[in-house]
């Protein structure tokens, strides 16, 4: 990338970053108690919203099944019934038993162990679970243990594209993911709060028909 181009992008992350902070300050994500509700949390958010992921934790808690071991030993009709309000419960009831039996076997429960790994090593380990794609797997490292890596989703790349950060949506993931690594602080903290201020400006402004420039912090960028 020649280094104009370079230093126009630092700019823009730099510059969102910080109009999109000044509107909604820390956001304190991922809303969550514990690292095994956001890896959850992570798997039930796939292809729905988070209100419905809400519903189904609320049920996994009130029955608590908060935890690898409890979750695998309840029969899999069971956990997609207690799960439906995040929709593809099947599907997900198996996706969230494939990553529990996963967690049992590399650490017996005990997810400290993960987050003594190393961050590349972490995230061939999620990636190789079934279900696990690498927007699950990067969720799951910078908020469930805290590892500088950026999340990628399609909020992500309509704003992105809509700045001339990348050159269309259909970016592969790892090329969005590189541009950030390349381009922006490698905090945790700054990674946490990026990620979520892009999916709330998103949700707010930046809609898929008809987004609302007008009102945006982004207008102009
Ligand atoms: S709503 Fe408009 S100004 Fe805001 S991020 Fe989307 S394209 Fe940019």
């Amino acid at each position: 990338m020649p280094i104009k181009n370079k230093n126009i992008i630092k700019t823009k992350l730099k510059k969102s970053y910080g109009r999109m902070d000044k509107l909604f300050g820390e956001l304190e994500w991922w809303p969550a108690d514990t690292a095994f509700e956001v890896i959850l949390g992570s798997i039930l958010t796939q292809n729905t919203s988070w209100r419905n992921v809400e519903k189904a934790l609320a049920n996994l808690k009130r029955e608590r099944l908060l935890s690898p071991d409890k979750i695998l030993k309840l029969p899999a009709k069971e956990l997609a019934e207690l799960i439906r309000p995040s929709g593809y419960n099947n599907l997900k009831a198996t996706r969230l038993k494939e990553v529990c039996s996963f967690i049992i076997n590399e650490t017996g429960g005990d997810l400290l162990k993960f987050s003594k790994q190393p961050l590349k090593k972490l995230r061939d380990y999620f990636l190789s679970v079934k279900g696990v794609g690498p927007e699950t797997a990067d969720s799951i490292i910078l908020y469930a243990f805290g590892k500088p890596v950026f999340v990628v989703d399609t909020y992500t790349k309509r704003i992105f594209s809509r700045h001339g950060i990348i050159k269309h949506e259909k970016i592969p993931y790892a090329e969005v993911q590189k541009i950030v690594h390349d381009n922006f602080p490698n905090k945790v903290k700054l990674l946490n709060q990026f990620h979520a201020l892009i999916v709330e400006t998103s949700k707010k402004f930046c809609l898929k028909n008809n987004p609302k420039c007008h009102v945006c912090p982004l207008n102009g960028l």
